[in-house]
């Protein structure tokens, strides 16, 4: 595999705030998921995780604070929301493909609509990352012909074909029979290794542990704890940590 051709780009989180109405949900998080690095995101259900994730490709707003992708501040007035997104691919829980097109065509339209590639560049390019997922053989079939660790494959395959800088993961295997995590994280583990800057809310300890650069814990919408993973699982700093580990460990 070939070393991602933009890898390196930093999201840095400042004194984020976030409310739904009267509920505030994130308090004041400041966060640096470094460039070329995966950043695991760990806490109870309710905690923020979704919410701050979301953030950084402006599916939300926050109430206040500044997110930069590299150099450009994203929260800015004026910032240009679909180039943003093009800069930050998103993987959902429940894979979000188009039920009605083939798989080909779930990685080509967004790739022809926004970013104006000719029908043959953009097939080519989707070629290229479904061979890359395992799923070259499948690119006729529409999702409900898929596992669904097939059509998570498909989702990142579609992710990546925008070339982006940065790649989102909110609890891509949660949604998934225990039998086909492992091929979805398996993706994701190669992404990381060829330096693709993560930023990944998982359940999956394990992954966290031996992927992620850099483990975070949100509990009640504050960052309580950020550290690499031998630190983060070993000799966690806080109580809530050390019982949150004792639960899911
Ligand atoms: P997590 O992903 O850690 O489970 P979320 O970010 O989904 O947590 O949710 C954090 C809090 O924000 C929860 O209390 C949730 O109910 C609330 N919340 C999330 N999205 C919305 C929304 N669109 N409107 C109102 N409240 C929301
Ligand atoms: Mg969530």
């Amino acid at each position: 595999m070939t070393t991602m051709t933009r890898a390196g780009t930093a999201v840095r989180f400042e004194h984020i705030d976030k409310s739904f109405g009267q509920n505030q949900v994130l308090h004041d998080i400041v966060l640096e998921a470094p460039g070329g690095a995966t950043t695991c995101i760990v806490g109870p259900s309710g905690s923020g995780k979704s919410t701050l994730l979301r953030c950084a490709n402006l599916l939300e707003v926050p109430t206040s604070g500044r997110i930069l992708i590299g150099d450009d501040a994203i929260t800015d007035p004026g910032a240009d929301v679909d180039r943003i997104r093009t800069r930050v691919g998103m993987v959902f829980q429940n894979f979000h493909l188009f039920p009605h097109h083939t798989v080909l065509n779930n990685v080509t339209l967004a790739q022809q609509r926004v970013l104006g590639r000719t029908r043959d560049e953009a097939v080519q390019v989707a070629r290229k990352h479904l061979d890359a997922v395992g799923l070259s053989r499948l690119e006729d079939r529409r999702p409900e012909q898929l596992s669904g660790g097939q059509q998570q494959r498909v989702a990142i395959a579609r992710a990546l074909a925008m070339d982006p800088e940065v790649m989102l993961f909110d609890e891509a295997t949660s949604a998934l029979d225990p039998e086909l995590v492992k091929g979805v994280l398996a993706v994701m583990r190669d992404l990381a290794d060829r330096g693709m800057t993560m930023i990944v809310v998982t359940h999956e300890m394990r992954f966290a542990r031996e992927v992620a650069q850099q483990v975070v814990f949100l509990d009640q919408g504050r960052l309580l704890e950020a550290a690499r993973p031998a630190e983060f699982f070993d000799t966690p700093s806080s109580d809530r940590l050390r019982s949150f580990l004792k639960q899911v460990l």
